[in-house]
């Protein structure tokens, strides 16, 4: 049974009635309808949440209790996972298929990933004179966004488990609903007080207090970059440690001589998936001119495959924007392309259903590399194709954003592709189809965010090095 009208908070190991006043409605995008409610929370209870933290913060903690916790908490994670996929689909609109695949397995997937990673890691190790040990940093403050609810909180929260650092997580008020689902199992999974703590509410009072708290020792954010900013101008007044996962304006780069009617069907489903909410999404697909009308036939054939319509039926592919908000600003982006000279290759910004906020999968063509839709991601189904004149004149062009989180290159070998990739500023790249890896380091290059997640170099955004010189005995 889903309870979508929370009233409490959890802090200090327990559901407490928040300091302030006020619930935040959850609306389900494909109905329009309020489904349910979370508490706003008030700076004092971020206050009360850091203070339990730093209670709970034991920088001597054992290997063994951490890894017991982790092992715990994915356990109680993994049996409610049927019922965050259907929260998932009902608070943001993601399709049954890809709530039951992408937005519950990849964050098992990672989660066993940290597990994995904390069995086999070094915490010391002899660098000449000096032990150099590996601790938790401490007290973390976690932010997170509402595309990938689920994930997001579980490549911060499990690291920091594993760590041994305690979190006080401030979710998206999108799609907080699952978070909270995400938090019974922690609740579950019995840790001591004060270890996982959830205070739902705005995010210029709750983000802002986390962001700026003295005691919060290491500040995890994921979303927009302008939001990121603000969180990193507020972090520095404590020379707090601070990640930023931003966003993205990927380009998936088909090379002369790369198996066309491959990128172009991976890159389709790439731009669409998750209905275009995704950070790493490949937006824009850049073709050789040579290529270029074949191409353009390929995008046509392969989007109309791409079903949108009711989340909750198998069929759909591609489900509403996640908010009014959101569905406005994709429409937005869609109109003003159009006035930019791009050419409407298929789809566009017409209302396509009477209720919910749908926007139909979009395709432009000879978008300029300058242009808004060049340059700015609209975080829906909105794909740009560039053409380009040669290998040079596609590096600039995948280059010439302030963004770099991911990509994808196809050419002729894998050898060629990734001496590509190399010249490529960004953080990850998928190299004639190599596959999402939930080991690698994910992050970005340029305003894309600082710091990496996942697998071990997520871990270590957790840890704090500290160098012992040993005298010359024990040399
Ligand atoms: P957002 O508006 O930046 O919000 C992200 C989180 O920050 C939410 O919890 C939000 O709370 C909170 N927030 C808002 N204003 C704040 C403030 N002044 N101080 C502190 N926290 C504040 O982003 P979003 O719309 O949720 O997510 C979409 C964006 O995230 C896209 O740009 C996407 O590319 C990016 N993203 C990046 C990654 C990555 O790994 N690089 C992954 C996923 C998404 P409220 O809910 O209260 O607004």
């Amino acid at each position: 049974m889903h309870d979508y009208n929370r009233t409490s908070l959890f802090i200090d190991g327990g559901w407490v009635t928040p300091a302030g006043a006020g619930s935040i409605d959850v609306v389900d995008p494909a109905t329009e309808e309020v489904i349910g409610s979370v508490p706003s929370g008030s700076s004092d209870d971020v206050d009360a949440a850091v203070a339990a933290a730093r209670r709970a913060f034991d920088p001597l903690i054992t290997v063994a209790e951490r890894k017991d916790r982790l092992a715990r908490v994915i356990a109680a994670m993994e049996k409610r996972l049927p019922d965050i996929a259907e929260t998932i689909t009902r608070e943001m609109g993601a399709p049954v298929r890809i709530a039951q695949s992408v937005q519950t397995q990849v964050p098992l997937a990672v989660a066993n990933g940290f597990a994995d990673v904390l069995a086999t890691f070094e915490f010391e190790e002899r660098v000449g004179n000096s032990l150099v040990i590996r601790e938790p940093y401490g007290v973390v403050g976690a932010i997170t966004p509402w595309n990938y609810p689920l994930y997001q909180v579980v490549a911060k929260v499990l690291p920091a488990i594993a760590a041994g650092c305690p979190v006080v997580l401030k979710p998206s008020n999108e799609a907080p609903l699952s978070v909270f689902e995400f938090i019974e199992a922690v609740d579950e999974a019995g840790l001591p007080a004060g270890t996982v703590n959830l205070v739902s509410g705005s995010g210029r009072v709750i983000g802002e207090r986390l962001a700026e708290h003295p005691d919060v020792d290491v500040l995890s954010f994921t979303g927009s970059t302008g939001v990121g900013q603000r969180v990193g101008e507020l972090a520095a007044g404590s020379i707090k440690k601070v990640a930023l996962e931003l966003g993205g304006k990927s380009a998936n780069v088909i090379l002369e001589g790369g198996d066309l009617a491959t990128a172009v069907k991976v890159g389709v489903g790439n731009a669409f998936l998750n209905g275009g909410q995704t950070c790493m999404a490949w937006t824009r697909m850049l073709v050789p001119r040579s290529r270029y009308d074949e191409a353009l036939e390929l995008i046509t054939a392969a989007v109309s495959r791409y079903t949108v319509g009711d989340p909750q039926d198998p069929a759909t592919r591609i489900g509403p924007s996640a908010s009014k908000s959101q569905w406005e600003t994709v429409r937005g982006f869609i109109e003003r392309a159009e006035n930019d000279g791009a050419r409407l290759l298929v789809g566009g910004a017409d209302k396509i259903r009477d209720v919910g906020y749908y926007v139909a999968p979009t395709v432009f063509a000879d978008v300029d590399p300058e242009s808004e839709l060049g340059q700015e991601e609209a975080f829906g189904p909105v794909l740009a194709v560039i053409p380009t004149r040669d290998d040079a004149d596609a590096l600039r062009i995948a280059n010439c954003t302030p963004y770099g989180l991911s990509g994808a290159v196809w050419g002729p070998d894998v050898e060629s592709a990734t001496t590509f990739a190399r010249a490529v500023q960004t953080g990850q790249l998928d190299i004639n189809g190599g596959m999402y890896n939930p080991l690698a380091p994910f992050g970005g290059y340029k305003k894309s965010g600082v710091g990496r997640e996942l697998g071990r170099f997520g871990f270590e955004e957790y840890l704090q090095t500290k160098s012992l010189q040993l005298p010359k005995t024990h040399s």
